[in-house]
């Protein structure tokens, strides 16, 4: 390994551990029912319109992370939604989320401009849909620098992560663990060992993905594969739900 590479390594290392250590709201999860939540970042037209359909023709919705500044765009993660899209997601029974106006990185960008950015994109969505607020929110790129994350956490019931692993016992509201898609989208088996876990230890499941399409993007994945995970999770009995909904669920039946 190059000093270049170990050092990238090692940094890498110790954000992710600063992401995690400091400024905390703890909440023990604590359920009869498993839950697992789909979310979509950034959020490209396929999402809602591939990934929408199959998780509609099971009965469920999902949560879309979505940057205002990003509307219309084409990125890394294909072309992303349109301002009618935002309407949809709603009328649909979806959740819709917080990802920055700009698609800020949660830990390269000073606090006080990705807390603008929080506020910005609250504000181009009043402009569009008076009414409709933004409840959860989740990193763009990685896990959040310290404060960052402490300020995040005055405007979201929750803010979700990254960590490929699921909600366990006591966790963290301020950076809730989800697990990415499409770094196994090639090995299902491993997605349904996550979801039989999860089920076994009665947590919540966050999934995240970007585009649901034939020629996905290295952040997506392709319908058939994002399907039968969808299948997988049903069958486990989990309750399926956005993520505001999974937190409420998860508050009332702790009550
Ligand atoms: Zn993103």
């Amino acid at each position: 390994m190059s000093v270049s590479l170990f050092w990238a390594k090692g940094q890498g290392y110790c954000r992710r551990k600063a992401s995690i250590l400091f400024f905390k709201r703890p909440f023990v999860i604590r359920t009869q029912r498993p839950l697992i939540s789909f979310s979509f970042d950034d959020f490209p037209e396929s999402a809602l319109r591939t990934g929408g359909a199959i998780l509609k023709h099971f009965g469920l919705a999902g949560t879309y992370y979505a940057s205002l500044g990003l509307m219309g765009k084409d990125t890394a993660t294909g072309r992303i939604f349109g301002p009618a899209d935002l309407g949809v997601v709603c009328e649909q029974g979806h959740e819709l989320g917080c990802h920055t106006f700009s698609h800020c990185h949660a830990w390269d960008t000073a606090t006080r401009a990705f807390e603008e950015a929080i506020i910005d994109n609250r504000s181009a969505l009043h402009d569009l849909l008076p009414g409709v607020e933004f409840q959860t929110f989740s990193y763009p790129i990685s896990g959040p620098r310290p404060l960052t994350k402490l300020r995040a956490a005055e405007h979201f019931l929750c803010c979700r992560g990254g960590g490929q692993k699921f909600n366990v016992g006591t966790t963290d509201l301020n950076n809730l663990s989800a697990y990415f898609l499409e770094k196994t989208r090639h090995r299902i088996e491993l997605v349904k060992d996550l979801i039989d876990h999860n089920r076994q230890a009665l947590g919540w499941l966050i999934f995240a993905t970007h585009d649901i399409s034939d020629n996905p993007t290295p952040y997506g994945c392709v319908p058939g594969f994002f399907e039968e995970v969808v299948r997988y999770a049903v069958a486990s009995g989990a309750n399926i739900l956005p993520v505001v909904e999974a937190l409420k669920a998860l508050r009332s039946a702790r009550m």
